[in-house]
């Protein structure tokens, strides 16, 4: 399509969505998250123009936008075009000449549901662009250029994992990742597992103000401990011990955020262990400890998704289910043998609509690589 649009044969860049397979609000508490890179992606093809112009062009919208290099945008107008603008005013900012160029995007990425659609998008342009003017990054450096674009460009508050998983994933690997340094590990998945994302179709409205609560009470429980020892500065440093010597310092709810943080750390690093020996029972165990945390000591789970966790726990091939995400609402994650998958999304969904009444949306995933050039030749139909 890019060749029919702008009359010019592109190079092409993957980047793809990702789905966090434990580790909950553990990112801003400079803790560990535990994402995989999923088998949806988002395609840029990128081409040079002469005239100075810059053409964006969203295939799943569209719809085409156009620009100057010289005189690009300088702040978000609620459009999809933010987000690939948004990587230009970072990468202009940090002293990079934007030349004029056509941009085609595609993404088969389920847009707003929970899959980092955005990221996939960003980390894609970011790569069409660099290549463009000969620059190469380090996955590190390009999640973060990424995540600025996000967070200062478009507005929208989110951690680092998003860019950096789209960045770095590998194929049949999670990623352990230290939101403190950004220093991380690849774990390796049964070469078997599928990673089966189940959308409750719910996103309950109290998310974002609710977010914003849950994040207060973290920094408040930790600065509750920080009074005794200073050296704690974020909740990553503190201890169960901590909670049981000062817990009563701070108000209840703050006890209990804290609580499932501090947990949910310490379930990471284990199921990234349990992983690593291939202990598919801990694996699940941990799972579900950790969705039982979220959901009664974090309370940002919801009636819904509670229900698809429980009803998965008894279908052939489950290893571990948990809600994934900010919570509220959006998706739960179920690591499944393969084989067992198609039959186990079928009952799944079955038993959902018929407690729910809500016809859910399953997408039977595997972990995959992070962002590349792709050759034309392996994408006859989607260029
Ligand atoms: P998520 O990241 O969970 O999918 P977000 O709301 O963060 O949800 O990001 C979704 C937004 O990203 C879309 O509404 C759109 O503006 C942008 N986006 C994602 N994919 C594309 C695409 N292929 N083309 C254009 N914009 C896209
Ligand atoms: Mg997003």
């Amino acid at each position: 399509m890019h060749l029919a649009r702008f009359k010019a044969e592109p190079a092409i860049f993957a980047a793809p969505g990702r789905v966090n397979l434990i580790g909950e609000h553990t990112d801003y508490a400079e803790g560990f998250v535990m994402p995989a890179a999923i088998d949806f992606a988002t395609l840029a093809a990128i081409s040079p123009r002469a005239d100075g112009g810059i053409a964006i062009y969203s295939e799943n919208f569209g719809d085409e936008r156009f620009f100057q290099a010289a005189g690009l945008p300088t702040a978000a107008v609620g459009h999809w075009s933010d987000y690939p603008l948004g990587v230009l005013a970072i990468l202009a900012g940090k002293g990079h000449k934007i030349p004029g160029f056509s941009l085609s995007l595609w993404g088969d990425v389920p847009l707003g549901s929970g899959l980092s659609s955005s990221a996939a998008v960003e980390v894609a342009t970011a790569l069409a662009v660099l290549s463009l003017i000969g620059v190469s990054y380090s996955g590190a450096i390009l999640a973060r250029i990424c995540q600025r674009a996000e967070n200062e460009f478009v507005g929208a508050s989110s951690g680092i994992m998003d860019q950096f998983i789209s960045a770095n994933g590998a194929e049949n690997h999670a990623l352990l990742l230290d939101c403190r340094d950004l220093s991380y590990k690849l774990v390796p998945l049964p070469h078997d597992t599928a990673l089966v994302i189940a959308n409750t179709m719910v996103k309950h409205a109290v998310s974002g103000s609710e977010y914003t609560a849950r994040r207060a009470e973290v920094e408040e429980a930790c600065a509750a401990i920080a009074h005794h020892r200073p050296e704690v500065r974020f909740l990553r440093d503190a201890t169960l011990d901590d909670l049981e010597r000062w817990g009563g310092e701070m108000p209840p709810n703050a006890l209990k955020r804290a609580r499932h943080v501090i947990t949910e750390n310490q379930r990471t690093v284990a199921a990234a262990d349990a992983l690593l020996r291939c202990d598919l029972t801990e694996t699940g165990r941990l799972m579900a400890a950790a969705h039982w945390s979220y959901s009664h000591d974090f309370e940002a789970s919801c009636p819904e998704a509670d229900a698809m966790v429980e009803l998965a726990q008894d279908l052939p091939g489950l290893i571990g289910a948990r809600l994934t995400g900010g919570g509220f609402g959006g998706c739960t994650i179920n690591l499944v043998d393969r084989r067992n998958a198609p039959a186990f999304a079928e009952r799944l969904a079955g038993r959902y609509e018929a407690r729910v009444r809500i016809h859910p949306e399953i997408h039977i995933c595997r972990a995959s690589g992070g962002a590349r050039r792709v050759e034309l030749g392996a994408l006859t139909g989607k260029s």
